[in-house]
Protein backbone atom coordinates (compact mmCIF):
# COMPACT_ATOMS: atom_id res chain seq x y z
CA UNK A 1 0.00 0.00 0.00
CA UNK A 2 1.28 3.47 -0.66
CA UNK A 3 1.51 6.75 1.40
CA UNK A 4 2.13 10.22 0.34
CA UNK A 5 3.04 12.39 3.38
CA UNK A 6 3.19 16.32 2.40
CA UNK A 7 5.28 18.10 4.45
CA UNK A 8 8.70 17.14 6.15
CA UNK A 9 8.26 18.49 9.98
CA UNK A 10 8.34 16.36 12.67
CA UNK A 11 4.51 15.42 12.23
CA UNK A 12 5.31 14.40 8.84
CA UNK A 13 8.70 12.44 9.67
CA UNK A 14 6.81 10.68 12.56
CA UNK A 15 4.13 9.59 10.44
CA UNK A 16 6.79 8.43 8.10
CA UNK A 17 8.82 6.47 10.72
CA UNK A 18 5.22 4.68 12.01
CA UNK A 19 3.93 3.98 8.68
CA UNK A 20 6.91 2.49 7.47
CA UNK A 21 7.22 0.24 10.37
CA UNK A 22 3.68 -0.96 9.13
CA UNK A 23 5.08 -1.98 6.06
CA UNK A 24 3.86 1.30 3.78
CA UNK A 25 5.65 2.34 0.65
CA UNK A 26 6.22 5.89 0.88
CA UNK A 27 7.21 9.24 -0.61
CA UNK A 28 7.52 12.16 1.60
CA UNK A 29 7.34 15.25 -0.05
CA UNK A 30 8.52 19.03 1.17
CA UNK A 31 9.03 22.08 -0.80
CA UNK A 32 12.41 23.13 1.29
CA UNK A 33 15.47 20.60 1.46
CA UNK A 34 14.12 19.39 5.12
CA UNK A 35 16.93 21.96 7.16
CA UNK A 36 14.43 24.01 8.18
CA UNK A 37 10.72 24.25 9.56
CA UNK A 38 9.38 25.10 12.72
CA UNK A 39 10.19 21.64 13.73
CA UNK A 40 14.08 23.38 13.94
CA UNK A 41 14.29 26.13 16.27
CA UNK A 42 11.84 25.49 18.70
CA UNK A 43 12.52 24.58 22.45
CA UNK A 44 12.76 21.24 22.31
CA UNK A 45 10.25 20.56 25.32
CA UNK A 46 8.58 17.18 25.68
CA UNK A 47 5.39 18.62 27.82
CA UNK A 48 3.07 16.81 29.49
CA UNK A 49 2.47 19.53 32.21
CA UNK A 50 0.61 21.42 29.15
CA UNK A 51 -2.68 20.02 29.75
CA UNK A 52 -4.10 23.54 29.56
CA UNK A 53 -4.55 24.33 25.70
CA UNK A 54 -3.80 27.61 24.48
CA UNK A 55 -7.49 28.56 24.21
CA UNK A 56 -8.09 29.26 28.03
CA UNK A 57 -10.03 31.71 30.05
CA UNK A 58 -8.18 34.66 30.83
CA UNK A 59 -5.79 34.44 27.53
CA UNK A 60 -8.29 36.68 25.39
CA UNK A 61 -7.90 39.48 28.00
CA UNK A 62 -4.45 39.25 28.46
CA UNK A 63 -3.89 39.14 24.55
CA UNK A 64 -5.80 42.31 24.55
CA UNK A 65 -3.37 44.37 26.73
CA UNK A 66 -0.67 42.49 25.54
CA UNK A 67 -1.54 43.58 21.84
CA UNK A 68 -0.38 47.44 22.53
CA UNK A 69 3.00 46.44 23.50
CA UNK A 70 5.84 45.57 21.23
CA UNK A 71 8.34 43.81 23.31
CA UNK A 72 4.70 41.32 24.36
CA UNK A 73 5.04 37.87 24.00
CA UNK A 74 1.24 37.36 22.59
CA UNK A 75 -0.09 39.80 19.46
CA UNK A 76 -2.79 39.00 17.16
CA UNK A 77 -1.47 41.05 14.13
CA UNK A 78 -5.03 43.47 13.22
CA UNK A 79 -6.53 42.87 10.22
CA UNK A 80 -9.58 41.96 8.07
CA UNK A 81 -8.90 38.63 6.79
CA UNK A 82 -11.61 36.21 6.98
CA UNK A 83 -9.37 33.22 8.16
CA UNK A 84 -8.11 35.77 11.42
CA UNK A 85 -11.72 36.46 11.88
CA UNK A 86 -13.03 33.00 11.63
CA UNK A 87 -9.97 31.94 13.44
CA UNK A 88 -10.08 34.56 16.51
CA UNK A 89 -14.72 34.35 16.83
CA UNK A 90 -13.62 30.08 17.64
CA UNK A 91 -11.04 31.25 19.35
CA UNK A 92 -12.95 33.32 21.72
CA UNK A 93 -15.80 30.48 21.59
CA UNK A 94 -13.10 27.78 22.73
CA UNK A 95 -11.28 30.24 25.75
CA UNK A 96 -13.52 28.56 28.71
CA UNK A 97 -13.33 26.32 31.35
CA UNK A 98 -15.47 23.75 30.20
CA UNK A 99 -13.37 23.25 27.28
CA UNK A 100 -10.17 23.15 29.46
CA UNK A 101 -11.68 20.43 31.57
CA UNK A 102 -12.57 18.60 28.48
CA UNK A 103 -9.66 18.85 26.52
CA UNK A 104 -7.28 18.05 29.86
CA UNK A 105 -7.46 14.01 29.78
CA UNK A 106 -7.21 14.08 26.08
CA UNK A 107 -4.17 16.12 25.91
CA UNK A 108 -2.15 14.34 28.96
CA UNK A 109 -3.02 10.83 26.93
CA UNK A 110 -1.24 11.90 23.77
CA UNK A 111 1.50 13.19 25.63
CA UNK A 112 2.45 10.88 27.85
CA UNK A 113 1.99 8.06 24.87
CA UNK A 114 4.16 10.52 22.87
CA UNK A 115 7.03 10.64 25.36
CA UNK A 116 7.10 6.85 25.71
CA UNK A 117 7.80 6.74 22.47
CA UNK A 118 10.23 9.45 22.15
CA UNK A 119 11.95 7.48 25.12
CA UNK A 120 11.84 4.09 23.17
CA UNK A 121 12.96 6.04 20.13
CA UNK A 122 15.68 7.24 21.79
CA UNK A 123 17.04 3.29 21.98
CA UNK A 124 16.60 2.32 18.81
CA UNK A 125 20.44 2.13 16.64
CA UNK A 126 21.12 5.36 14.68
CA UNK A 127 19.65 7.78 17.71
CA UNK A 128 20.77 9.81 19.58
CA UNK A 129 18.44 13.32 19.99
CA UNK A 130 19.99 13.97 23.45
CA UNK A 131 16.81 13.36 24.74
CA UNK A 132 16.50 13.81 29.01
CA UNK A 133 14.03 12.79 31.36
CA UNK A 134 15.15 15.73 33.99
CA UNK A 135 11.57 17.72 33.60
CA UNK A 136 11.02 21.03 33.26
CA UNK A 137 10.85 24.48 35.86
CA UNK A 138 8.13 26.92 35.60
CA UNK A 139 9.73 29.76 37.34
CA UNK A 140 7.70 32.91 38.93
CA UNK A 141 8.46 36.28 40.23
CA UNK A 142 5.05 37.41 41.79
CA UNK A 143 2.38 35.89 44.35
CA UNK A 144 -0.46 36.01 41.91
CA UNK A 145 1.37 33.71 39.37
CA UNK A 146 2.63 32.03 42.06
CA UNK A 147 -1.13 31.03 43.54
CA UNK A 148 -1.57 30.08 39.85
CA UNK A 149 0.74 27.89 39.30
CA UNK A 150 0.85 26.31 42.83
CA UNK A 151 -3.10 25.56 41.81
CA UNK A 152 -2.09 24.11 38.05
CA UNK A 153 0.20 22.36 40.00
CA UNK A 154 -2.78 20.42 42.25
CA UNK A 155 -4.32 19.67 39.47
CA UNK A 156 -1.25 17.80 37.56
CA UNK A 157 -1.33 16.17 40.64
CA UNK A 158 -4.90 14.91 40.75
CA UNK A 159 -4.22 13.84 36.50
CA UNK A 160 -1.48 11.12 37.99
CA UNK A 161 1.17 14.10 36.65
CA UNK A 162 4.49 13.76 38.87
CA UNK A 163 5.33 17.47 39.97
CA UNK A 164 6.56 19.39 42.60
CA UNK A 165 6.31 23.07 44.05
CA UNK A 166 9.18 24.22 45.16
CA UNK A 167 10.53 27.36 47.45
CA UNK A 168 13.54 28.81 45.88
CA UNK A 169 16.22 28.06 47.85
CA UNK A 170 14.83 24.07 46.82
CA UNK A 171 15.13 25.33 43.23
CA UNK A 172 18.48 26.55 43.45
CA UNK A 173 19.75 23.39 44.64
CA UNK A 174 18.81 21.89 41.44
CA UNK A 175 20.35 24.63 39.47
CA UNK A 176 24.17 24.66 41.33
CA UNK A 177 25.92 26.98 38.20
CA UNK A 178 23.34 29.45 37.65
CA UNK A 179 21.95 32.08 39.81
CA UNK A 180 18.13 32.10 40.36
CA UNK A 181 16.05 35.33 41.70
CA UNK A 182 12.72 33.85 41.71
CA UNK A 183 9.75 33.20 44.00
CA UNK A 184 9.55 29.41 43.67
CA UNK A 185 9.11 27.39 40.88
CA UNK A 186 6.66 24.35 39.89
CA UNK A 187 9.17 21.31 38.90
CA UNK A 188 7.18 19.13 36.51
CA UNK A 189 9.09 16.12 36.46
CA UNK A 190 6.56 14.66 34.15
CA UNK A 191 8.43 16.36 31.36
CA UNK A 192 11.59 15.85 29.50
CA UNK A 193 13.63 17.46 26.10
CA UNK A 194 15.84 16.96 23.51
CA UNK A 195 17.70 17.98 20.54
CA UNK A 196 15.20 18.73 17.56
CA UNK A 197 17.44 19.83 14.91
CA UNK A 198 19.63 16.45 15.80
CA UNK A 199 16.30 13.90 15.72
CA UNK A 200 14.75 15.82 12.23
CA UNK A 201 17.98 14.37 10.85
CA UNK A 202 18.62 11.11 12.40
CA UNK A 203 14.89 10.76 11.53
CA UNK A 204 15.59 11.66 7.96
CA UNK A 205 18.70 9.45 7.91
CA UNK A 206 16.72 6.12 8.87
CA UNK A 207 13.97 6.77 6.69
CA UNK A 208 16.33 7.04 3.80
CA UNK A 209 17.78 3.63 5.06
CA UNK A 210 14.38 2.15 5.39
CA UNK A 211 13.48 3.20 1.58
CA UNK A 212 11.21 5.89 1.79
CA UNK A 213 11.62 7.78 -0.76
CA UNK A 214 12.29 11.66 -0.27
CA UNK A 215 11.15 14.76 -3.10
CA UNK A 216 12.19 18.13 -1.36
CA UNK A 217 12.78 21.18 -3.08
CA UNK A 218 9.35 21.30 -4.72
CA UNK A 219 5.82 22.18 -3.36
CA UNK A 220 2.56 20.21 -4.18
CA UNK A 221 1.09 22.70 -6.36
CA UNK A 222 -1.87 20.28 -7.37
CA UNK A 223 -4.39 17.74 -5.39
CA UNK A 224 -6.28 15.69 -7.64
CA UNK A 225 -9.33 13.85 -6.92
CA UNK A 226 -12.34 12.01 -7.58
CA UNK A 227 -15.69 11.69 -5.62
CA UNK A 228 -14.40 11.30 -2.52
CA UNK A 229 -10.95 10.15 -2.83
CA UNK A 230 -7.59 11.87 -3.33
CA UNK A 231 -6.08 9.88 -6.07
CA UNK A 232 -2.66 12.17 -6.66
CA UNK A 233 -0.75 15.25 -6.14
CA UNK A 234 1.33 17.10 -8.50
CA UNK A 235 4.79 18.32 -7.69
CA UNK A 236 6.77 19.76 -10.59
CA UNK A 237 6.15 17.81 -13.88
CA UNK A 238 5.53 14.44 -11.48
CA UNK A 239 2.31 13.17 -9.96
CA UNK A 240 2.14 10.71 -7.36
CA UNK A 241 -0.66 8.44 -6.74
CA UNK A 242 -1.56 6.38 -3.04
CA UNK A 243 -3.63 4.53 -1.14
CA UNK A 244 -3.48 7.55 1.51
CA UNK A 245 -2.45 10.60 1.62
CA UNK A 246 -1.21 12.44 5.15
CA UNK A 247 -1.40 16.50 5.39
CA UNK A 248 1.08 17.43 7.64
CA UNK A 249 1.91 20.91 6.02
CA UNK A 250 1.72 22.45 9.34
CA UNK A 251 0.75 26.06 9.10
CA UNK A 252 0.37 25.38 5.11
CA UNK A 253 -2.28 23.53 5.76
CA UNK A 254 -5.10 25.82 4.91
CA UNK A 255 -3.88 26.53 1.79
CA UNK A 256 -3.18 23.07 0.79
CA UNK A 257 -6.24 21.63 1.97
CA UNK A 258 -8.01 24.21 -0.65
CA UNK A 259 -6.63 22.90 -3.37
CA UNK A 260 -9.23 19.94 -2.69
CA UNK A 261 -11.63 22.76 -1.74
CA UNK A 262 -11.47 22.30 1.46
CA UNK A 263 -11.36 24.92 4.82
CA UNK A 264 -9.67 24.76 8.01
CA UNK A 265 -9.85 26.76 10.61
CA UNK A 266 -5.62 27.32 11.33
CA UNK A 267 -3.47 30.35 11.86
CA UNK A 268 0.11 30.64 11.90
CA UNK A 269 1.94 31.33 15.46
CA UNK A 270 5.21 32.95 14.63
CA UNK A 271 7.74 32.27 17.28
CA UNK A 272 11.44 33.27 17.64
CA UNK A 273 14.44 31.70 19.32
CA UNK A 274 18.40 32.30 19.25
CA UNK A 275 20.86 29.68 20.21
CA UNK A 276 24.06 30.17 22.24
CA UNK A 277 27.14 27.49 21.39
CA UNK A 278 29.41 26.52 24.67
CA UNK A 279 27.46 29.27 27.12
CA UNK A 280 29.70 30.24 29.69
CA UNK A 281 27.05 29.16 32.04
CA UNK A 282 24.67 26.01 31.54
CA UNK A 283 21.27 25.01 32.87
CA UNK A 284 20.84 21.84 33.80
CA UNK A 285 17.34 21.74 33.42
CA UNK A 286 14.86 23.64 30.91
CA UNK A 287 12.96 26.69 32.44
CA UNK A 288 10.10 28.66 31.61
CA UNK A 289 9.86 32.33 33.02
CA UNK A 290 6.28 32.30 33.54
CA UNK A 291 5.31 35.84 33.90
CA UNK A 292 7.61 36.74 30.97
CA UNK A 293 6.65 33.89 28.60
CA UNK A 294 10.26 32.86 27.48
CA UNK A 295 11.60 29.35 27.32
CA UNK A 296 15.08 27.88 27.92
CA UNK A 297 16.47 25.08 26.90
CA UNK A 298 20.21 23.04 27.45
CA UNK A 299 20.71 21.35 24.46
CA UNK A 300 24.11 19.20 24.66
CA UNK A 301 26.32 22.13 24.40
CA UNK A 302 24.27 24.79 23.35
CA UNK A 303 21.54 27.01 25.46
CA UNK A 304 18.63 28.17 23.45
CA UNK A 305 16.11 30.94 23.79
CA UNK A 306 13.35 31.42 22.81
CA UNK A 307 9.28 32.33 22.90
CA UNK A 308 6.81 34.99 21.31
CA UNK A 309 3.57 34.36 20.10
CA UNK A 310 2.64 36.36 16.70
CA UNK A 311 -1.13 35.33 15.70
CA UNK A 312 -0.79 36.35 11.85
CA UNK A 313 0.10 35.69 8.10
CA UNK A 314 3.41 33.79 7.33
CA UNK A 315 6.08 36.70 6.93
CA UNK A 316 9.79 36.66 7.19
CA UNK A 317 10.04 39.87 9.24
CA UNK A 318 12.05 39.21 11.92
CA UNK A 319 10.57 41.77 15.11
CA UNK A 320 13.94 42.76 16.98
CA UNK A 321 11.44 44.29 19.64
CA UNK A 322 10.12 41.05 19.99
CA UNK A 323 13.52 38.84 20.37
CA UNK A 324 14.55 42.17 22.79
CA UNK A 325 11.77 41.49 24.72
CA UNK A 326 13.08 37.78 25.28
CA UNK A 327 16.41 39.10 26.27
CA UNK A 328 15.56 41.78 28.52
CA UNK A 329 13.13 39.23 30.63
CA UNK A 330 16.24 36.84 31.79
CA UNK A 331 18.27 38.75 33.81
CA UNK A 332 14.83 39.35 36.45
CA UNK A 333 14.86 35.50 36.60
CA UNK A 334 18.34 34.00 35.86
CA UNK A 335 20.97 36.89 37.03
CA UNK A 336 23.45 34.44 36.78
CA UNK A 337 22.99 33.64 33.00
CA UNK A 338 24.63 35.57 30.49
CA UNK A 339 22.57 36.63 27.72
CA UNK A 340 22.78 39.10 24.94
CA UNK A 341 20.95 40.50 21.92
CA UNK A 342 21.69 38.02 18.73
CA UNK A 343 22.66 39.54 15.59
CA UNK A 344 19.45 39.59 13.47
CA UNK A 345 20.62 36.99 10.98
CA UNK A 346 21.66 34.51 14.20
CA UNK A 347 17.71 34.69 14.81
CA UNK A 348 15.50 32.21 14.37
CA UNK A 349 11.91 32.15 13.48
CA UNK A 350 8.81 29.25 13.19
CA UNK A 351 5.33 29.47 12.35
CA UNK A 352 3.18 26.95 15.39
CA UNK A 353 0.00 25.69 13.36
CA UNK A 354 -2.25 27.33 15.90
CA UNK A 355 -6.30 25.28 16.04
CA UNK A 356 -8.71 27.81 17.52
CA UNK A 357 -9.46 25.59 20.34
CA UNK A 358 -5.20 24.31 21.17
CA UNK A 359 -6.11 20.88 19.94
CA UNK A 360 -4.66 18.85 17.02
CA UNK A 361 -6.20 17.91 14.28
CA UNK A 362 -5.05 13.98 13.74
CA UNK A 363 -7.89 11.60 11.82
CA UNK A 364 -9.89 11.52 8.51
CA UNK A 365 -11.52 14.23 7.37
CA UNK A 366 -15.07 14.21 6.59
CA UNK A 367 -15.27 14.58 2.66
CA UNK A 368 -12.50 12.47 1.65
CA UNK A 369 -11.95 8.66 2.70
CA UNK A 370 -8.74 8.65 2.20
CA UNK A 371 -6.82 12.17 3.42
CA UNK A 372 -5.81 11.84 6.72
CA UNK A 373 -4.89 15.01 8.67
CA UNK A 374 -1.67 15.18 11.02
CA UNK A 375 -1.25 18.70 12.32
CA UNK A 376 -2.64 21.92 14.02
CA UNK A 377 -0.14 21.35 17.28
CA UNK A 378 0.64 24.85 17.92
CA UNK A 379 3.06 24.98 20.92
CA UNK A 380 2.97 21.17 21.73
CA UNK A 381 4.21 19.67 18.13
CA UNK A 382 7.54 18.45 19.20
CA UNK A 383 6.35 16.52 21.83
CA UNK A 384 3.27 15.37 20.47
CA UNK A 385 5.09 14.53 16.89
CA UNK A 386 6.03 10.05 17.89
CA UNK A 387 2.14 10.19 19.09
CA UNK A 388 0.68 11.71 16.06
CA UNK A 389 2.97 9.66 13.57
CA UNK A 390 2.12 6.73 15.61
CA UNK A 391 -1.92 7.44 15.39
CA UNK A 392 -1.36 8.32 12.06
CA UNK A 393 -0.32 4.42 11.23
CA UNK A 394 -2.91 3.11 13.05
CA UNK A 395 -5.63 4.68 11.39
CA UNK A 396 -3.93 4.40 7.90
CA UNK A 397 -3.50 0.58 8.73
CA UNK A 398 -7.10 0.20 9.86
CA UNK A 399 -6.37 -0.97 13.67
CA UNK A 400 -8.03 0.47 16.34
CA UNK A 401 -6.38 4.03 17.95
CA UNK A 402 -3.87 3.31 21.38
CA UNK A 403 -5.66 5.95 22.76
CA UNK A 404 -9.17 8.26 22.00
CA UNK A 405 -8.59 10.31 19.59
CA UNK A 406 -12.07 12.14 19.08
CA UNK A 407 -11.25 15.51 20.10
CA UNK A 408 -8.88 15.73 17.29
CA UNK A 409 -11.52 14.85 14.95
CA UNK A 410 -10.36 17.50 11.87
CA UNK A 411 -14.18 17.86 11.19
CA UNK A 412 -14.82 18.94 14.29
CA UNK A 413 -15.58 22.83 12.91
CA UNK A 414 -17.33 21.82 10.01
C1 LIG B 1 9.79 29.46 19.28
C2 LIG B 1 9.10 28.12 19.28
C3 LIG B 1 9.32 27.24 20.32
C4 LIG B 1 8.67 25.99 20.35
N1 LIG B 1 8.97 25.12 21.36
C5 LIG B 1 8.34 23.92 21.40
C6 LIG B 1 8.64 23.00 22.45
O1 LIG B 1 9.50 23.25 23.31
N2 LIG B 1 7.95 21.81 22.48
C7 LIG B 1 7.01 21.50 21.55
O2 LIG B 1 6.39 20.44 21.65
N3 LIG B 1 6.74 22.34 20.51
C8 LIG B 1 7.37 23.54 20.42
N4 LIG B 1 7.09 24.41 19.41
C9 LIG B 1 6.04 24.05 18.42
C10 LIG B 1 6.57 23.08 17.37
O3 LIG B 1 7.80 23.54 16.86
C11 LIG B 1 5.54 22.95 16.23
O4 LIG B 1 4.27 22.63 16.76
C12 LIG B 1 5.93 21.83 15.27
O5 LIG B 1 7.24 22.03 14.80
C13 LIG B 1 4.96 21.73 14.09
O6 LIG B 1 5.40 20.68 13.27
P1 LIG B 1 4.74 20.36 11.87
O7 LIG B 1 5.44 19.18 11.34
O8 LIG B 1 3.25 20.32 12.03
O9 LIG B 1 5.02 21.67 10.99
P2 LIG B 1 6.38 22.18 10.30
O10 LIG B 1 7.56 21.81 11.09
O11 LIG B 1 6.18 23.63 9.99
O12 LIG B 1 6.44 21.35 8.96
C14 LIG B 1 5.54 21.57 7.89
C15 LIG B 1 6.26 21.29 6.60
O13 LIG B 1 5.34 21.39 5.50
C16 LIG B 1 6.05 21.86 4.40
N5 LIG B 1 5.15 22.41 3.36
C17 LIG B 1 4.41 23.53 3.41
N6 LIG B 1 3.75 23.74 2.26
C18 LIG B 1 4.10 22.73 1.44
C19 LIG B 1 3.76 22.38 0.09
N7 LIG B 1 2.93 23.12 -0.65
N8 LIG B 1 4.29 21.27 -0.45
C20 LIG B 1 5.15 20.50 0.28
N9 LIG B 1 5.51 20.79 1.55
C21 LIG B 1 4.98 21.87 2.13
C22 LIG B 1 6.96 22.93 4.99
O14 LIG B 1 8.05 23.24 4.15
C23 LIG B 1 7.38 22.29 6.31
O15 LIG B 1 8.63 21.63 6.20
C24 LIG B 1 7.75 25.65 19.32
C25 LIG B 1 7.55 26.52 18.26
C26 LIG B 1 8.21 27.75 18.21
C27 LIG B 1 7.99 28.67 17.05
Amino acid sequence: MKAVIIGGGIIGLSSAYYLSKEGWDITLIDKTDLTDSCSYGNLGMIVPSHFVPLAAPGIVAQGIRWMFNSKSPFYVKPSLSGQLINWGLKFIKSANEGHVKKSGPHLTAINLLSKQLYEDLSKQPGFDFSFEKKGIMMYYKTEKVAEEETHMAETAKNMGLDVEVLNAAEAQALEPEVDLNVLGAVHYRCDAHLYPNKLNQQLIDDLKTKGVRFLTGQPVTQIVKKYNKIIAVNVGNEQIDADVFVMAAGSWMPALLQMAGLQLPLMPGKGYSFTQDHPAKQLQIPAILCEARVAITPMSNHLRFGGTMEIGPINDKINMNRVRGIVESVPAYLPGLEVAMPEEKKVWYGFRPCSPDGLPYIGYGAKYDNLLYAGGHAMMGLSLGPATGYLIAELASGKKTSIDVSAFDPSRFD
